[in-house]
């Protein structure tokens, strides 16, 4: 029902053409605040930011905001997520400071192997004082795949597997 508002798909304007596409200096810009954003996955994020021919200086600008909007979010959470174990959307992570670059980042506890995935600073915007791994979320992750997620030992004692976590690990909690 386009009609009504005297405006059509066909009158969308075709920047193309005129518009002047970004300078070297925002490419640039996106290039390395895309490196810092979204690490390893920063080449698919850019071939798709020009996929659709559309890549002009307007648009840089707005990419730009986005991405530097992206990183205050990321830095944010370096000062308030505490180290330790965390839960949150089913997974175990473990929040550790790099002795190299002094930088937070966080490994996971994978399931079905019991051994920590590292998973980088990602999952670290999720990541809060609220998260921290408790006793209970501990144990009901336990029960569920019968592993301690402290250690990621297979639970085998009987009284373990009905707590979801060993003794000695439910201490340090
Ligand atoms: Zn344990």
């Amino acid at each position: 029902m386009t009609a009504t508002h005297g405006w059509t798909i066909d009158d969308e304007p075709d920047l193309t053409p005129t518009e002047p596409p970004p300078s070297p200096k925002q490419q640039q810009f996106i290039t390395d605040l895309a490196a810092e954003v979204h690490g390893d996955d920063a080449d698919t994020y850019l071939a798709r930011l020009t996929a659709d021919g559309r890549w002009t200086r307007q648009h840089a600008s707005t990419v730009i905001e986005e991405l530097l909007d992206a990183r205050s979010r990321m830095t944010r959470p370096e000062t308030t997520v505490p180290e330790g174990l965390h839960h949150t959307d089913g997974q175990i992570y473990r929040v550790k400071r790099s002795a190299a670059s002094g930088n937070l980042y966080t490994t996971a506890l994978n399931p079905k192997t019991g051994k920590w995935d590292y998973t980088g600073r990602k999952p670290l915007a999720h990541l809060d004082e609220g998260t921290t791994l408790t006793v209970e979320a501990a144990r009901a992750w336990g029960v569920n795949y019968g592993i301690c997620c402290v250690c990621g030992r297979t639970l085998t004692d009987p009284t373990s597997v009905n707590r979801g976590i060993g003794p000695i690990c439910e201490t340090r909690l």
